[in-house]
């Protein structure tokens, strides 16, 4: 057998590892094994793509896995979960980055026809575009640079001239490509620079929306530079990458009720409030809060960024366990942009061993949210804010929220009336059946389990 059938059909195995990885990864009972499946996957496409062509040596190979097992495990162990988005930008810029470099490093091997031409083009900027844009989303979600939306007149003008800019450089470098073309360099700067403008205007709670869709363009520009090198395994993996991103983009926007466009170029988070909120708030004590718990029979939990921040989950979980035995029906209800990433309260939860037959969708308990008795809002806001409903002069109005404010009665645990990632008021905290419990999360809910106690 030839050294390239064997890579090939080292590929097929990994492309295969790949699907089901990713298939895996749609639930959380087998997320941890698609994981590994998937980095299995990775594993023997790298070391089939390097050693096919005598790139590197096993030794080089081994010393390269090590290095970054390690990078890998102290990044995982590390990096609190609450910066996990941040982490994930920086990945799509590093795949943008490497996407730019391997481009560029194609026009070092000799002849190169249109085609590898035009694919290290792509691979060039769409790999610039990646990597300051994912380094404008890591800025503003760890809050270096402001979060809001940086909106300027003529903005649209300036980002049309880039654009412009790059298909004339482009143009012009294909005509003659070298590594030291001049208009390849022009071209690599304004890459560059759209990543920023694209990124800038963007702001609120529409960031996670952009680290999907830069994780999207990460694993396009890694297909295309898959193409510059002809590596077949990178055509598919970053087609898989470019795919499953722009899905889970549509999804979000589905769930923030926004079209692509409209995240992309409506300056959200630059516009400010919706109407004013009026109304008492009613605060009360772990005590009170003691007594309905007590009595209740249908308890549903509302998590949101709070509860990453305050660690509640596992007391959380305890409490749910309480309520259980006390004979209420205990749920979980997830909306899908809770917290500061896709699935980031499922994997809260699933750290705490909360059951995963208790997890619940928003679309399934909106309908039945009449009949819970106690909605128990832990560190969420904008998620369950009715102006997304009912304000359309507010910047969320549209968003699907989960209905708590409908249920009999609802606590909202957090530590002030601070507003919540989009800057926006809620009139949840003001509402007739609304009963705010002041206070860190895990604090508040540890003092109503030493109650029970
Ligand atoms: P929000 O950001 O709307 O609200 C979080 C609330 O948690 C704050 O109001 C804060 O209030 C409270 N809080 C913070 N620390 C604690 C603590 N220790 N104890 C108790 N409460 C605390 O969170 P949601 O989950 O409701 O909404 C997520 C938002 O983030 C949405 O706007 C979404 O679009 C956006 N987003 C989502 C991402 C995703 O992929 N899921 C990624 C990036 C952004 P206080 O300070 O008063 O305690």
């Amino acid at each position: 057998m030839s050294i390239g059938l064997i890579a090939n059909l080292s590929y097929i195995l990994s492309a295969i590892l790949f699907v089901f990885g990713l298939k895996m990864l749609g639930s959380p009972a087998t997320a941890r094994r698609g994981n590994l499946l998937s980095s299995m996957g990775m594993l023997i496409a790298i070391v089939a793509g390097l050693t096919s062509k005598g790139i590197v040596d096993y030794q080089t190979i081994a010393a390269g896995i090590f290095v970054g097992a390690i990078i890998g495990s102290l990044a995982a162990r590390l990096v609190a979960m609450t910066a996990m988005p941040e982490m994930v930008a920086l990945f799509n810029g590093s795949g943008g980055a490497a996407s730019l470099l391997v481009g560029w490093a194609t026009l070092y091997t000799g002849d190169i026809s249109t085609f590898t031409a035009v694919t290290v083009l792509l691979a060039i900027l769409i790999g610039g575009i990646t990597f300051t844009g994912s380094l404008v989303a890591y800025g503003k979600l760890s809050e270096n640079i402001n979060s809001a939306a940086l909106v300027f007149t003529g903005q649209r003008i300036v980002n049309s001239l880039i654009l412009i800019g790059i298909l004339v450089s482009g143009y012009l470098f294909s005509v003659e490509p070298s590594p030291n073309s001049q208009w390849l360099f022009v071209m690599v700067g304004l890459a560059l620079l759209l990543g920023v403008m694209a990124v800038i205007p963007i702001g609120g709670a529409d960031m996670p929306v952009v680290i999907s869709l830069l994780n999207s363009y990460s694993g396009i520009a890694a297909c295309a530079a898959g193409f510059a090198i002809e590596n077949n395994i990178l055509i598919v993996a970053g087609s898989l990458v470019g795919a499953s991103g722009i899905i889970l983009t549509n999804i979000m926007c589905k769930a923030m009720n926004r079209s692509l466009a409209n995240v992309l170029f409506s300056g959200f988070g630059a516009v400010k409030q919706g109407k004013a909120i009026e109304g008492e708030v009613k605060p009360v004590s772990v005590e009170d809060a003691y007594y309905l718990f007590e009595a209740a029979s249908n308890v549903c939990f509302i998590p949101g960024y709070g509860m990453a921040v305050a660690q509640a989950q596992h007391v959380v979980k305890e409490l749910g366990e309480i309520l259980e035995k006390n004979g209420a029906e205990v749920s979980f209800a997830i909306h899908p942009v809770a917290g500061r990433m896709p699935g980031h309260m499922n994997v809260l939860l699933a750290e705490a061993d909360v059951p995963y037959e208790q997890l619940v969708e928003m679309d399934d308990i909106n309908p039945r949210i009449e009949n819970v008795d106690i909605a128990v809002v832990i560190g969420a806001n904008d998620v369950v804010n009715p102006s997304a409903r009912e304000d359309e002069d507010s910047p969320i109005y549209g968003m699907p929220i989960i209905n708590v404010d409908k249920a009999r009665t609802v606590f909202v645990l957090k530590r002030s009336m601070a507003s919540g990632f989009s800057g926006v008021d809620n009139p949840l905290f003001f509402g007739e059946n609304t009963r705010m419990l002041f206070g860190d999360a895990k604090e508040s809910i540890a003092g109503v389990i030493s109650e029970f106690n």
